[in-house]
């Protein structure tokens, strides 16, 4: 595979996880001259970097990208690891051209085409997709920094296993999916104590008999009813990017089985320890910053954007920019956009819609072709 293509690319797709692969497919599938570049060593990366004892919470039958279905038990959940070595066969099995190790470091468009740099190279295209996901910054409260230096504080992107923590108490804050999946991990070895409250509870216990029975009911809801084409989709698509989605696996009763102590949010640090909303200052040795991410298109020029965030875009078309796309955005067109049973329909929708290139940048893609 020749990956080093002169001349002005039809399309580059900037990001290489499942959205970016995905996205590489279906222009493949129209046999387009585009390049991925990643800023990973490997494929599957973003999935290996997680949690040692994470699973996914979708069953295999959902989590296969176009042509290829997931190879395992359809009602099993894969480790994270699995998912990433299915990724990586995904990009050799369809031969996509990534560029590994590459994190763009700026983007910006010159006349008819944009340009990407890394590291003193750089990139030409008439069309680019920006794929790098919605788990990018870790959000930390800014008052972290004046918790005391003895206690071991890390966000759930850092969090491996327990043994990264001290011995002494653990408080986990945040209660989403990470913030319970990891304090009952931490449970086992620690004292721990979650803050917060969920954002709600699916209602049913998640294992086999739930992918058989009740994931396919919330597959639907997630790809066909919660869109931004349904009124009830738009007014959820707002609460969905503001708050954590419910507990799925790990729900209340398990943490308060396994005595983890439920305490209000964190609100601030008095001595160098934790303050919680009632006032109350908990000492603890260690803290893990369930608090997820933010947004990070800092690489981007600010004029392609909304003030430094996702500019206006319908469905990852980009209203403003004409050549510009994004994918795997939360809520982009569904609940479920930024999941793998989400994934494929977006970049379908939006390889439609990325134009073709000029004759004359056509040529010269073709020419390209023809050294590979
Ligand atoms: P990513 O997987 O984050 O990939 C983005 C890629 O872009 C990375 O390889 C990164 O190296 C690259 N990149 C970033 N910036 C640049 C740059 N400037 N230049 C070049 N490359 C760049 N979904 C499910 O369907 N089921 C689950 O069970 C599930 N569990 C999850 C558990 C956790 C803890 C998290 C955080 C998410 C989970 N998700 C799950 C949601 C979602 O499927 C994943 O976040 C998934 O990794 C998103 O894929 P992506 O391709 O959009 O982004």
């Amino acid at each position: 595979m020749n990956t080093n293509r002169t001349g002005t690319l039809d399309t580059m797709i900037i990001g290489g996880g499942q959205a970016g692969l995905a996205m590489g497919h279906y222009l493949k599938e129209q046999n387009r001259a585009f390049l991925i570049l990643d800023a990973n060593p490997r494929t599957g990366d973003a999935w290996r970097q997680r949690w040692d004892s994470l699973r996914v919470f979708t069953p295999a039958k959902y989590d296969g990208l176009p042509g290829v279905p997931f190879p395992a038990d359809p009602l099993s959940f894969p480790t994270k690891d699995e998912v990433a070595g299915y990724l990586e066969g995904y990009a050799e099995r369809f031969a996509l051209p990534v560029i590994r190790g590459v994190r763009v470091e700026r983007l910006w468009r010159e006349t008819d085409h944009f340009v990407a740099a890394s590291n003193g190279h750089r990139w030409e295209a008439h069309n680019v997709v920006v794929a790098t996901g919605c788990s990018q910054a870790p959000k930390v409260p800014g008052f972290a920094a004046d918790l005391d230096a003895s206690i071991v504080q890390l966000h759930s992107s850092q969090y491996r296993n327990a043994g990264q923590l001290q011995a002494g108490p653990v408080l986990v804050v945040g209660l989403g999916n990470s913030g319970a999946e990891i304090a009952l991990e931490v449970s086992r070895t620690h004292s721990t104590s979650v803050a917060g409250k969920p954002g709600g509870e699916l209602p049913a216990k998640h294992g086999p008999t739930a992918a058989r029975y009740f994931l396919p009911i919330v597959r639907f809801l997630g790809l066909h009813v919660l869109t931004l084409s349904t009124p009830l989709g738009r007014k959820a698509a707002p609460v969905f990017k503001a708050h954590a989605t419910p507990l799925i696996r790990t729900k209340s009763k398990d943490l308060a089985a396994a005595g983890v102590q439920f305490v209000p949010r964190v609100a601030g640090v008095q001595d160098g320890m934790p303050v919680l909303a009632d006032g109350t200052r908990v000492e603890v040795s260690n803290v893990v910053w369930c608090t997820g991410y933010r947004e990070d298109f800092s690489w981007i020029d600010p004029g392609m954007l909304d003030g430094g965030a996702l500019p206006p875009q319908h469905r990852g078309v980009a209203l403003r920019t004409p050549g510009l796309f994004f994918l795997g955005q939360e809520f982009q067109y569904a609940a479920a956009s930024a999941t793998l049973p989400g994934t494929a329909r977006d970049a379908r929708h939006l390889a439609r819609r990325i134009p073709r290139p000029p004759m004359a940048a056509r040529e010269s893609a073709r020419a390209g072709e023809k050294e590979a």
